[in-house]
C-alpha cells in the first residue's frame, strides 16, 4: 500500500526511521537532518489520528547496551521536531505494555534496536570462519525472527522509512515486514522520495552523466566504481583513492593513504574505463601536508611525486580544474565522497571546487544527486545544500540502489 492512501485513524503504527544522528560529547544532537527527514511520515500518522511507535538504531553498539548510544538522549529533539510529547521505552524488546497503552496522537520512542544482537542478526563474540560461527549464525537468525515478531506485535501497521539502513536485512528494516500483510505495511514518504531520486538517475539518465567518487579507499567503493563504468560518461575519482591510482601508475605517494593490495584493481579500472569509452578523471596533483593535521605545512605536488614525510590531503589546482570542467558540462551528476580531508578547514578546497561546479551545473539544468554522510556534510559546510537537486540520507544504501541492487528494506515491502 502507498502511504498517501493509508488512513491510520485509531491504529498503532510502528515506523522504522534512521535517527542515527551525530551527537557531541554531551549527548546533544549536532545535526538533526535525519530527524527532520522522517517528519512527513511521522506527522501523517498523528494527523490521521493514529498512535506512533518510533524505532531506530544509533551507532554501532554491537549487540550490547551502551548508554552513550541511547536514543533516550534525543527524546526532547524528537518531541520538539514533532511538536508533541514523546514517551521513551528503555528496552525496545519489552515495550508491549507501553505500546498497548498508547492512545491516538501519542508517541513512543523505542531504545536503540542494536542494543540487541538480534537486530542485525550477526553472531557476537564468535570468530568468523569457525564451525561455531556457522552454528551461532543459524541461532541468531532464528532469534532475529522472534525479535522482529515482538516489534511487530506492538502495532497494526509497519512503515519502513529508514533509507540509510534499507540495504541491510535487519529485524526492523526487513524481517519485521513478514508479520504484516500487504495492506498493513508500506514505505514512508522519505523512502518514496529516495527511491524516486534513484529512479531519476537510473532510468532517466540525461547525458553526459558524471559520477564523482571520493572518500578514503578504493576497496570500499570498487563495486560501485565497476558498476558505474558501464553507465557513466565521466568518472571522477578523487580523495584518498587518488594515491592508490597514482602508485599503480608508477608514482611515489609519500605517506599518503594508499592501498598497496589494490594496485591491480586500480589498473583494471583504468583499463575498463578505456574499453567502455568512459572519460576517467583522476587527480593529477594534490595539496600535500607534512602531517595529518589541519595545521600541517602545505605544498602543491604532482599526485605521483609526493616526497617522503608528506601526504596528499586534498586535490590540487590542476585536478580541481579538470574535475570542474567535467562536472560543468554534465546533465546528470552523482557525488559520493569528499575530494580531500574536508574535516580539516585548510584542506577543503578540492571538495569545495566540486560542490561549486555541481551547483553551477544544477543551475544550468543538470540533475544532481548527493549521497553519503561526508559529501552531504561538505554540501552543508559550503552552504550549497539548496543549490543541488537532491541530497540523499543514504550512503551505502544509495550506492547499492544505484548499482541496481534490490534493497532488502524495499523488497520486504514490495515483494
Ligand atoms: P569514505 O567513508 O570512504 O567516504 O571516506 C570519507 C573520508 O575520506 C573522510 O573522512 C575524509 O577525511 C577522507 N579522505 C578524503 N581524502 C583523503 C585523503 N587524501 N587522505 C586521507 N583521508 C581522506
Amino acid at each position: 500500500m502507498a502511504i498517501s492512501t493509508a488512513n491510520f485513524k485509531d491504529s498503532k503504527v510502528i515506523v522504522r526511521v534512521d535517527f542515527n544522528v551525530p551527537l557531541d560529547e554531551n549527548g546533544k544532537v549536532t545535526d538533526d537532518t535525519r530527524i527532520r527527514g522522517a517528519l512527513p511520515t511521522l506527522k501523517k500518522v498523528l494527523a490521521d489520528g493514529g498512535a506512533l511507535i518510533i524505532m531506530s538504531h544509533m551507532g554501532k553498539p554491537k549487540g550490547k547496551v551502551n548508554p552513550k548510544l541511547s536514543l533516550g538522549q534525543i527524546t526532547d529533539d524528537v518531541a520538539a521536531a514533532l511538536g508533541a510529547p514523546v514517551q521513551f521505552a528503555p528496552d525496545c524488546a519489552k515495550a508491549k505494555e507501553a505500546a498497548d497503552a498508547l492512545k491516538a496522537g501519542e508517541v513512543l520512542l523505542l531504545e536503540n534496536l542494536r542494543f540487541y544482537p538480534e537486530e542485525e542478526g550477526k553472531p557476537v563474540g564468535v570468530e568468523k570462519g569457525t564451525p561455531e560461527f556457522d552454528a551461532a549464525k543459524k541461532e541468531i537468525k532464528e532469534r532475529q525472527k522472534e525479535f522482529a515478531k515482538t516489534l511487530a506485535s506492538y502495532a497494526d501497521y509497519y512503515v519502513m522509512d529508514a533509507f540509510g539502513t534499507a540495504h541491510r536485512k535487519h529485524a526492523s528494516t526487513a524481517v519485521i515486514a513478514d508479520y504484516f500483510d500487504a495492506e498493513h505495511k508500506m514505505l514512508g514518504f522519505l523512502m518514496e522520495k529516495e527511491v524516486t531520486a534513484v529512479d531519476n538517475v537510473l532510468s532517466n539518465i540525461q547525458r553526459p552523466f558524471t559520477a564523482i567518487m571520493g572518500g578514503s579507499k578504493v576497496s570500499t567503493k570498487i563495486g560501485i566504481i565497476e558498476n558505474l563504468l558501464g553507465k557513466v560518461d565521466n568518472l571522477i575519482l578523487c580523495g584518498g583513492m587518488t594515491y592508490t591510482f597514482a602508485k599503480a601508475l608508477g608514482g611515489e605517494v609519500g605517506g599518503s593513504i594508499c592501498e598497496n593490495d589494490k594496485l591491480d584493481v586500480a589498473l583494471d579500472v583504468i583499463k575498463k574505463a578505456k574499453e567502455n569509452g568512459v572519460n576517467l578523471v583522476l587527480g593529477t596533483d594534490c595539496i600535500a601536508g607534512d602531517a595529518f593535521s589541519n595545521d600541517a605545512n602545505q605544498k602543491v605536488c604532482p599526485a605521483g611525486a609526493i616526497p617522503e614525510g608528506w601526504e596528499g590531503l586534498d586535490a590540487g589546482p590542476e585536478s580541481r580544474k579538470a574535475f570542474a570542467e567535467a562536472i560543468r558540462g554534465s546533465k546528470t551528476i552523482l557525488w559520493n565522497g569528499p575530494a580531500g580531508v574536508f574535516e580539516f578547514d585548510n584542506f577543503t578546497g578540492g571538495s569545495r571546487a566540486i560542490g561549486e561546479a555541481v551547483a553551477e551545473a544544477t543551475a544550468n539544468g543538470a540533475f544532481s544527486l548527493i549521497g553519503g554522510g561526508d559529501s552531504v556534510a561538505c554540501v552543508n559546510k559550503f552552504g550549497l545544500a539548496d543549490k543541488v537537486s537532491y541530497i540523499s540520507t543514504g550512503g551505502g544504501a544509495l550506492l547499492e540502489a544505484i548499482e541496481g541492487k534490490v534493497l532488502p528494506g524495499i523488497a520486504a515491502i514490495k515483494g
